[in-house]
C-alpha cells in the first residue's frame, strides 16, 4: 500500500474532510490536496455552519440520504465531545424554527429522531419572536464554525503528511497518469471541470454582527435566520438561483436586517462586523460516484464528491466516508489493496 498515490481536488470543507478520512484509512499513501482557492476564498468559509439538512432527499435514495446524515451527525458529535471541539469550532446549539404559513416547514424527517431534542414549540414559545407565528419546533443540534474548522482540519492533514498544493486543474488530463485515483471535491468548480450542467449556483449572503445576548438560533419564513456562533451572530439570508455574483449587495443586506430585526427587535442594536457572500453548489442528487474516464489514452479513476448545495457542512462527513469506500473499491479492482 505504500506506493499509493491519491489526489484530492478541492480545499473547501468537502475536500479537506475527505483528505482527512482518506489519510485515516490509507496511512502510508501519498495524498495530495490540490486547489486554486483556500480558506476565506471558499464557499465553505461563508456557511453559517448549522447541522440542519433539508427534509428532501439529496442522495440518490432516501436510504443513502439517511446514511450520509447519520454518519455526518456521528462525526460532528464525536468531534464536539472531544478535547478538540473548541479549536475545531464545534458546539451544541438549540433554537426554534417558526412559520406563519405551513406546518411541514417546521418538521424534518431526517433529524427529528437523530438529535437529542426535537419537539413542537409551545404557545408561549410561538410568541418569543415578533410576528404571528403559527407553527414552530424547538430542537438542539450542532454548530460548526467553518472559520475554525477549516483551519483545524487543514492543520490535522498537514500533521499527517498530506501535501497541499495551490493549482488550478483545467482538465482531468492535468492529473491523469500521476495518481491511482483522483477524488473530485471541487464544489461549483465541477460545473466547468466536469461539464456538469446539473450543478448550479444558489447565491447566498450573510452578515456577521455582535449580539452576545442571542443564545438560541431562530429560523423564520422567507429564508430568515439568526444563528449565534462562537465569535458573532450570523444574520441571513437569501438563496438566488443561478446567480453567480460574489459581490456584496446592499439591497440584500438591508432586506436581511429588516427580516431579522422584525423577528427580534433588539438586533437593531447589533453592531455590524462583516458581510460574506458565497455560491452554494446546488445539485440533486449530490454526486458521490465512481467515473472511469479515458484521458490522454489512459484510464483515469475519478471518485466524485460534489454538489452539496446549502448543506455541505451538515453532510460532508457522510459523503466523504462514502467517497473513501468508493476509493477502496477502485483500488481493490486495480489490485492495489
Ligand atoms: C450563505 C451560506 C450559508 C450556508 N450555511 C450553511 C449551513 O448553515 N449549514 C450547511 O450545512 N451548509 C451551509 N452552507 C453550504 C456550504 O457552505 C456548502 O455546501 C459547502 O461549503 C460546499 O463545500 P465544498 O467544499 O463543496 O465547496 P467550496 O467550499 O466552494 O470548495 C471548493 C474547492 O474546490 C476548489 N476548486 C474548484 N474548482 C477547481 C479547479 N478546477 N482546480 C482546482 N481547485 C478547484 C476550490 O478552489 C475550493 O478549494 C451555506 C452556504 C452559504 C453560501
Amino acid at each position: 500500500m505504500s506506493n499509493l498515490n491519491i489526489y484530492v481536488v478541492g480545499a473547501g470543507i468537502v475536500g479537506l474532510t475527505t483528505a482527512l478520512e482518506l489519510k485515516k484509512d490509507f496511512r502510508n499513501a501519498s495524498i495530495i490536496v490540490i486547489a486554486d482557492s483556500f480558506y476565506k476564498d471558499t464557499t465553505s468559509y461563508v456557511a453559517a455552519g448549522i447541522f440542519r439538512p433539508t427534509s428532501g432527499d439529496f442522495g440518490k435514495s432516501e436510504e443513502i440520504t439517511r446514511k450520509w446524515i447519520c454518519d455526518s451527525y456521528s462525526y460532528w458529535e464525536t468531534l464536539r465531545r472531544s478535547r478538540e471541539a473548541d479549536l475545531a469550532g464545534v458546539k451544541e446549539i438549540s433554537g426554534y424554527i417558526f412559520s406563519r404559513r405551513y406546518p411541514h416547514i417546521v418538521r424534518n424527517k431526517y433529524i427529528e429522531k437523530l438529535v437529542p431534542i426535537y419537539r413542537q414549540a409551545s404557545e408561549d414559545e410561538l410568541k418569543l419572536c415578533t410576528g404571528d407565528w403559527k407553527y414552530g419546533s424547538y430542537f438542539s443540534t450542532i454548530l460548526t464554525d467553518p472559520a475554525r474548522y477549516l483551519k483545524w482540519v487543514h492543520q490535522q492533514i498537514e500533521n499527517m503528511d498530506v501535501h497541499i498544493k495551490e493549482k488550478k486543474i483545467d482538465s482531468f488530463s492535468d492529473v491523469s497518469g500521476k495518481c491511482d485515483v483522483v477524488v473530485n471535491c471541487t464544489g461549483l468548480g465541477a460545473k466547468i471541470l466536469c461539464e456538469d450542467s446539473s450543478i448550479v449556483a444558489l447565491r447566498g449572503q450573510v452578515s456577521k454582527v455582535t449580539a452576545p445576548w442571542i443564545k438560541n438560533f431562530f429560523y423564520g419564513d422567507y429564508d430568515t435566520y439568526i444563528i449565534p456562533g462562537f465569535d458573532s451572530v450570523t444574520l441571513g439570508g437569501c438563496r438566488q438561483y443561478e446567480s453567480y455574483d460574489t459581490r456584496f449587495s446592499r439591497y440584500d443586506y438591508l432586506s436581511i436586517r429588516e427580516k431579522c430585526e422584525k423577528m427580534i427587535p433588539s438586533l437593531k442594536q447589533a453592531a455590524l462586523i462583516e458581510h460574506r457572500v458565497g455560491l452554494r453548489p446546488h445539485r440533486i442528487p449530490v454526486r458521490v460516484e465512481i467515473e472511469k474516464k479515458i484521458v490522454n489514452g489512459m484510464k483515469l479513476n475519478i471518485v466524485h464528491n460534489y454538489g452539496h448545495g446549502g448543506y455541505g457542512v451538515t453532510t460532508c462527513p457522510g459523503t466523504s466516508l462514502n467517497a473513501v469506500q468508493l476509493v477502496k473499491q477502485v483500488l481493490l479492482e486495480k489490485n492495489k489493496l
